[in-house]
């Protein structure tokens, strides 16, 4: 399938008066036509600041986007002037965010706030016919009764409701890739499966690729077909998503896969597995395994510098020390006056 977005290198760093946080080292990715690709992490993992990033949304000061490129349709779009930006954000790169509130309009009704963007994108088209595409958006997210629904305000309706009036929004001009942040984290468990599954359905039919970024490695599993797991600030596994639940090689994601609740074996009562520790403070972190101080497998060499990325095959990638050979470890150590 066709790259629709390359991100390389990512760095995204912000100035405290702490010190510089780099909230995101070094993140690169390949994102395909239709693929879903999971972003996962804890808070503070950079999984978020990754999306702002790529839609040129830091807020500058105190961040900014210090290195790296993200090729969209063979543009850096880290390089263009922020006017062609506005004609990319929003039409050709749609976001959803854990709280539709935030980004709609609460003194408009649906149809103003559809109709309009359909607009500001796409000058040409009519009101009438953008009225008209808002309402077949609305049905096709499952919005009953959509003619008349659509002259509602957005209080009128549910968590879940909201949610697919803005997955209506979202892809209402043709996107073409769909970035969920936490798109469902506020909704109870069944409207959340149904959203995904409304996500899904409607990517494979549109074409569109979708960045699924979660701290839920649960959701990703039902949904994504590739995974890169993030911690602090830098992508420490990445696989398809088949090959990361059969073969998960990071102890970071290892641990990660034990604390996602099973239906089959997760009965009231029982303590779900979780990691011990607080994610690291990204600032000034010097040069170690960020996770060394939570891992049960680290050695000498994971405190004294960052793990090379080993290709385990097939795209699967982890950097971690326990896969590196051992003249690595041993010059890394060197290096380090160990
Ligand atoms: Fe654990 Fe070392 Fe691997 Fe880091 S590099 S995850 S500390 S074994
Ligand atoms: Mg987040």
């Amino acid at each position: 399938a066709k790259v629709v977005l390359e991100v390389k290198d990512l760095k995204t760093y912000f100035k405290t008066d702490a010190g510089i946080v780099k909230a995101v080292d070094g993140v690169s990715f390949t994102l395909h036509e239709g693929e879903t690709l999971g972003i996962v992490g804890e808070s503070g993992s950079g999984k978020s600041v990754t999306n702002l990033s790529i839609m040129r949304l830091i807020p500058s000061p105190p961040g900014k986007i210090v290195g790296g490129e993200a090729l969209f349709d063979g543009v850096d779009i880290f390089k263009v002037t922020e006017k062609e930006m506005r004609g990319i954000r929003g039409k050709k790169i749609s976001m959803i965010f854990q709280d539709p509130m935030t980004s709609l309009n609460p003194f408009l009704r649906i149809s103003t706030q559809m109709v309009e963007t359909i607009r500001l994108h796409e000058k040409d088209v009519s009101k009438q016919d953008a009225l008209k595409r808002s309402i077949d958006m609305l049905k096709l997210v499952g919005i009953p009764s959509a003619e008349k629904r659509i002259q509602n305000y957005p209080h009128q309706f549910s968590g879940g409701m909201r949610q697919r009036v803005m997955i209506a929004m979202a892809l209402s001009c043709n996107a073409q890739v769909l970035v969920a942040d936490e798109p469902t984290t506020a909704l109870d468990v069944t409207i959340q499966a149904q959203i995904l599954e409304l996500i899904d359905k409607l990517s494979t039919k549109m074409g569109t690729a979708v960045i699924l970024i979660t701290h839920d490695l649960g959701v990703v599993a039902g949904m994504c077909d590739h995974v890169c797991v993030m911690y602090a600030g830098k992508i420490v596994e990445k696989a398809a998503t088949d090959d990361l639940y059969a073969r998960p090689s990071h102890p970071y994601t290892e641990g990660l896969i034990k604390s996602v609740p099973r239906m089959d074996t997760t009965k009231k009562g029982n303590r779900l597995f979780s990691i011990e520790g607080q994610p690291p403070n990204v600032i000034d972190l010097p040069p170690c395994c960020p996770f060394h101080p939570r891992c049960h497998k680290a050695m000498e060499v994971c405190r004294h510098a960052y793990p090379p990325v080993k290709d385990l095959g097939a795209g699967h990638e982890v950097a971690c020390w326990l896969f590196a050979d051992e003249a690595a470890k041993a010059q890394a150590l060197k290096e380090a006056n160990v």
